[in-house]
C-alpha cells in the first residue's frame, strides 16, 4: 500500500480468487522478478534451491540435493585408477518424483524462476571436487537431467532430448557472474581418437601419466607440460588445473588452431537513403550512433575496418583514404554488374581514416536530405559489402527503411490480406526469393555475417530478409514505422544499436558437440550454417544467442553417465583464437518414471518452440500450434499410464512437480505472437516474433511467451526500492485480467515491450505522482517517457521500468507504452493479449487449454 492506502479508493481485495492459492504479496522472496538469481549464474546444479513454495496441494518437492564428496587424497583418486564405469544401477540416486495436478488450480509462476532438476551423478564422476564441474543452465541445458540408455526407452517416453545452449553468452557482473576460467599456458590435452577436451570427468590412469577420455574411452597421455607451471618455472598442482575443475573454460589456442592469422573486426554498414529513410530520421540516428560508437566498437588493437555504402536505386561509395579530413562518393547506377569502384580506400581503418568517417558521418544525412528517390537495391549492396570484406570476413550492418525493390533479391509486396490466417499463411513466413539463402551461404562460407535492422512504416518482408541473418549467425532486429522525431524511438534503436556495435564478437567461429559414444546429434536449431554433418559455422557470434540440438541414442548406453561437450572455437575481437569449452555430464537411467522427474520444463519450451517455428514454414500455423498441444498431450498421456499407472478416465491432469508449468508455457506459445491463431497479424510481425523465438536464450525466452505482470498501485514498501541486489521488484502475478483493477496501476512486459496499465478509476493523486498530470482525463496512451518526478512512488515505478530494462542479457531496450483501460482499443488488446490465461477472441483460456491437452490424455 502506497501512502496509507492513498491509491486504494476500495478496501485492499482479498488475495486473490479461489481458494488455495497463496497469498503471493506474503511470499515475495528476493529472488522473485528475476528469471535468474544473483549467484546462480555461477554456480551449478549443486547451488541451493531459492525457497520454493510448496505446490499445490503437495508437499514440499524434496529434490535432493547432489552429494557432496569427500576425498583425503585427491592422487588417491589417480592412482585407484578408473572410475567404476558401469554396475551403479542399484547405487543410483533416484530423484524424488512428484505429481500435481492441474484442473482447478492456479499456476504458481514463481516456479518458472526455478533451477532445474538437479543432475544426480554417482559419487566421485568428477576428478575435482569443485562446485563448478557442471556448467550454468544459461550456459547449456538439457530438456532431460537424465540420459535414458536406449532410444526405445526415450522413444517411449515421448520426452525430447535436446541440448538448449548459449554457449557465448555475455559476463554481467550484476547478475553475480564469473569470468569464464582461461587457460593460458596452451597446454590443450585432447583425447587423440574423439578429439574431446580434458575435462573434469576424464579418468586419470596408469599412475596418472595417462587419461581415459569420458566419451570414447581412449587412453591417452597426459601432456608433458600438463603439471608444469609455465610462468613459474617450476612443478604444479594438476588438480587446480582449471579445466579438470570448471565446466565451462576457455583455452587461448596455438597457431595450429588457426587457418590463418586472427582477422580484424570487420564492419560493413549499408545504409537505406531513400527518401523513407532519410525523412524517419533513421540515416541522422543510425549515423550519429556509428559516429558514438567509435570509441566503443571492438578496436583493441587499432586494426578494426569499417566501410559506408549507402543505397537507394543507385549504390554510394565513400572514399576515405588515412589521413584525410573529408570523404569523397562515388556513385554507381548498375545494379545488374556490381563491382567496386577503386581498389582502395573503401573498406579502412578506423583508426586512420577517422577524421574522414567522422565527416562523412556527421553530413550523411543531410547529403540525402533532398532525395525524393524511392526505392532500395539492397541485394546489391549487399554484394558490393561481400566484396569489399569477403577475403577478410566480419560483419555486414544493413539499415534498411524499404522494401528492396530493384536488382537482386528485389521483392514485391506479398502480404496478401487475404491469406492472413488461412492454410496459406506460412508462405508468407518463407523466403519469396532465393537469393538471401544462396547468397547467406556465399557469406558463411567468406566468413561474413549480417545483421538486419528494419524500419519500414510498411511490409517489408522480414520472412525473406531474416534468412540473411539466419545463416549467418547474425540477428534481426525491427523497429516498425520508426520515427526518430518521437524520443522513445531514437532512444530504442540507438541503445540498441550501440550495444550491437560495442558487442564483443567472436569471428570466424565454429561450433561442435561432442558426446558419450552411442549418442548422436540429429538435428539443429538456431542462426548458423551446417558446414558439415555436424560443424556449425558461424561467421561472426553474437553474445547471448540460443541454439537447440536434438539428440538421438544409436547406441545402448552402458556406463553410469555421459558426457556432452560442446566447443566453440573462435578468434576474439582481440585478435587470440579461442576455444570455449563447455562440459556437461549426465546420469543414465533406463526408468522412465525417472526421465521425468528430470525433465527440465524451460529447455522443453525452448525445444518445442523452434520445432513448432520450423512446423510453421513446412507446414501451416495449425500444424504449429497443434505440434505443441500433441506432442504436451503425448508426454502427459505415457506419464499418467506408465508413471502414475491410473490409466483410465480422470477428472485430473497429472504432470510431475518439476514440469508443472509446461502447459502454461505451451499455452503462452501457442498465443504468442509469432504463432497464434487470427488474420489480423501481419506478416511481418510474425516472422519477427519467429526470428526472436528461435534465438532468444531461456533467460528472455521465458518472459517472451509467459510475461512479467505486476500490481503497483497496492505494491509492497519495499517494492521499487534498493537492495544489495539492485531494485527489488513486485511479486509477479498470475497473467490473467482478473487481476485488473479499475483503480490500479499494473505493469505487463515481455522483455520486448513494457505496458503501464492505468485503470480508468485510478486518483487523481496516483495519476499526478507518476505522470505529473492532473487526471486520467489528461492523460494519453502509446509510447510514453515517464518523468522522473520529486516523490516516492514516481521514482519506484521508475526504478522498476528502469530494472525491466536492464533485467536480462541482451541488447534489448523494451519501449513502455501507457494504456488506458477505456481507450485506445488496439494497444489495449495488444496488452490484454500478454494475459496468456485468459481467453483471446476465439483462442483458449489456460483453462480450457488444460481441459483440450486432458481430454487428449484420457
Ligand atoms: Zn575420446
Amino acid at each position: 500500500m502506497y501512502g496509507g492506502g492513498g491509491y486504494d479508493t476500495q478496501p485492499p481485495p482479498l488475495q486473490p480468487a479461489g481458494p488455495g492459492y497463496p497469498d503471493q504479496s506474503q511470499q515475495q522472496h528476493p529472488a522473485t522478478g528475476q528469471y535468474f538469481t544473483p549467484g546462480m549464474a555461477t554456480g551449478d546444479v549443486k547451488q541451493p534451491l531459492p525457497p520454493q513454495p510448496p505446490a499445490y496441494g503437495q508437499q514440499q518437492p524434496a529434490h535432493p540435493q547432489q552429494p557432496v564428496h569427500h576425498m583425503s587424497n585427491q592422487f588417491q583418486n589417480m592412482n585407484m585408477g578408473q572410475k567404476p564405469a558401469m554396475g551403479y544401477g542399484d547405487q543410483k540416486q533416484m530423484h524424488s518424483l512428484q505429481t500435481a495436478n492441474l484442473i482447478g488450480m492456479q499456476p504458481d509462476v514463481r516456479g518458472l524462476d526455478a533451477p532445474p532438476p538437479p543432475y544426480l551423478l554417482p559419487p566421485n564422476a568428477s576428478v575435482t571436487q569443485s562446485p563448478y564441474v557442471q556448467p550454468d543452465p544459461s550456459y547449456q541445458r538439457c530438456t532431460l537431467t537424465s540420459m535414458p540408455t536406449t532410444q526405445s526407452i526415450l522413444n517411449k517416453s515421448k520426452l525430447p532430448l535436446a541440448l538448449v545452449m548459449a554457449p557465448y553468452r555475455s559476463f554481467r557482473e550484476s547478475d553475480g557472474d564469473m569470468p569464464v576460467p582461461v587457460v593460458e599456458d596452451s597446454v590443450i590435452a585432447r583425447c587423440r581418437r574423439c578429439r574431446a577436451y580434458i575435462n573434469p570427468y576424464v579418468t586419470f590412469i596408469e599412475g596418472g601419466n595417462r587419461w581415459k577420455c569420458c566419451m570414447c574411452g581412449l587412453s591417452n597421455e597426459v601432456p608433458q607440460l600438463f603439471d608444469w607451471d609455465q610462468a613459474a618455472g617450476k612443478p604444479a598442482d594438476r588438480w587446480a588445473r582449471k579445466e579438470l575443475n570448471h565446466s565451462v573454460v576457455e583455452f587461448i589456442a596455438p597457431t595450429e588452431y588457426m587457418v590463418r592469422p586472427p582477422q580484424p573486426p570487420v564492419y560493413a554498414f549499408i545504409i537505406d537513403v531513400s527518401q523513407s529513410a532519410v525523412q524517419s530520421g533513421m540515416v541522422a540516428t543510425a549515423a550519429r550512433t556509428i559516429l558514438e560508437s567509435f570509441d566503443s566498437i571492438p578496436n583493441a588493437d587499432k586494426r578494426t575496418k569499417i566501410s559506408i555504402i549507402a543505397v537507394s536505386t543507385s549504390l554510394h561509395f565513400f572514399s576515405l583514404p588515412p589521413g584525410a579530413t573529408e570523404a569523397t562518393m562515388l556513385v554507381m547506377s548498375d545494379l545488374n554488374d556490381v563491382f567496386l569502384p577503386k581498389p582502395v580506400d573503401l573498406l579502412v581503418n578506423l583508426e586512420e581514416s577517422r577524421p574522414a568517417l567522422e565527416s562523412l558521418l556527421g553530413r550523411l544525412s543531410d547529403m540525402f536530405q533532398e532525395s525524393h528517390v524511392v526505392g532500395n537495391a539492397l541485394g546489391s549492396a549487399m554484394q558490393a559489402a561481400h566484396q569489399l570484406i569477403g577475403k577478410i570476413g566480419g560483419k555486414i550492418i544493413s539499415l534498411t527503411s524499404s522494401l528492396p525493390t530493384l536488382g537482386e533479391g528485389a521483392l514485391k509486396a506479398r502480404d496478401d490480406p487475404k491469406l492472413l490466417g488461412t492454410s496459406k499463411e506460412s508462405s508468407l513466413l518463407n523466403s519469396a526469393s532465393s537469393f538471401y539463402k544462396t547468397f547467406a551461404i556465399e557469406c558463411s562460407k567468406q566468413q561474413v555475417s549480417v545483421d538486419m535492422f528494419l524500419f519500414s512504416a510498411h511490409y517489408t518482408d522480414v520472412a525473406s530478409l531474416s534468412c540473411l541473418p539466419r545463416y549467418t549467425a547474425g540477428q534481426t532486429y525491427l523497429y516498425p514505422g520508426f520515427n526518430a522525431s518521437r524520443s522513445e524511438d531514437a532512444i530504442k534503436f540507438a541503445t540498441e544499436f550501440g550495444k550491437v556495435l560495442a558487442m564483443p564478437i567472436g569471428l570466424e567461429a565454429v561450433i561442435r558437440v561432442r558426446a558419450t559414444r552411442g549418442i548422436r546429434l540429429s538435428a539443429f536449431h538456431g542462426n548458423f550454417f551446417i558446414r558439415s554433418t555436424d560443424l556449425l559455422a558461424l561467421p561472426t557470434v553474437p553474445e547471448d544467442q540460443n541454439y537447440v540440438i536434438e539428440l538421438q541414442l544409436e547406441d545402448d548406453i552402458k556406463g553410469a553417465f555421459v558426457v556432452l561437450q560442446t566447443a566453440i572455437l573462435h578468434t576474439s575481437c582481440y585478435g587470440e583464437r579461442r576455444i570455449r569449452v563447455i562440459t556437461q555430464a549426465m546420469p543414465t537411467t533406463d526408468s522412465i518414471a525417472e526421465l521425468y522427474a528430470s525433465a527440465d520444463q524451460i529447455a522443453i519450451a525452448s525445444y518445442l518452440a523452434n520445432k513448432a517455428v520450423e512446423k510453421s514454414m513446412t507446414g501451416s500455423l495449425d500444424d504449429a500450434r497443434n505440434l505443441i498441444t500433441n506432442k504436451l498431450s503425448d508426454m502427459l498421456t505415457v506419464f499418467k499410464n506408465q508413471v502414475t499407472s491410473s490409466a483410465g478416465a480422470s477428472a485430473q491432469l497429472a504432470v510431475p512437480t518439476n514440469l508443472q508449468l509446461l502447459p502454461l508455457l505451451m499455452c503462452g506459445l501457442t498465443k504468442h505472437v509469432g504463432l497464434r491463431e487470427g488474420a489480423q497479424i501481419p506478416p511481418d510481425l510474425r516472422s519477427y516474433a519467429q526470428a526472436l523465438l528461435t534465438t532468444l536464450p531461456c533467460q528472455a525466452f521465458v518472459p517472451y511467451i509467459h510475461p512479467r505482470f505486476y500490481s503497483l498501485h497496492n505494491m509492497p514498501p519495499e517494492a521499487g526500492t534498493i537492495e544489495e541486489n539492485g531494485v527489488i521488484l513486485p511479486p509477479a502475478m498470475n497473467l490473467t485480467s482478473e487481476r485488473l483493477e479499475r483503480h490500479g496501476l499494473f505493469l505487463i512486459e515481455d522483455g520486448q515491450n513494457i505496458f503501464l496499465w492505468v485503470g480508468h478509476e485510478a486518483v487523481p493523486r496516483l495519476v499526478q505522482d507518476v505522470f505529473d498530470l492532473p487526471s486520467y482525463g489528461d492523460l494519453t496512451g502509446g509510447k510514453y517517457t515517464l518523468p522522473i518526478l520529486d516523490n516516492p512512488f514516481n521514482q519506484r515505478v521508475n526504478a522498476i521500468v528502469a530494472k525491466t530494462r536492464e533485467l536480462r542479457r541482451g541488447v534489448y531496450r523494451p519501449h513502455l507504452y501507457v494504456v488506458k483501460s477505456d481507450a485506445e482499443p488496439a494497444l489495449r488488446s495488444w496488452a490484454l493479449s500478454l494475459l496468456i490465461e485468459d481467453r483471446m477472441d476465439h483462442m483458449s483460456s489456460y483453462a480450457q487449454y488444460l481441459t483440450t491437452v486432458k481430454n487428449k490424455v484420457g
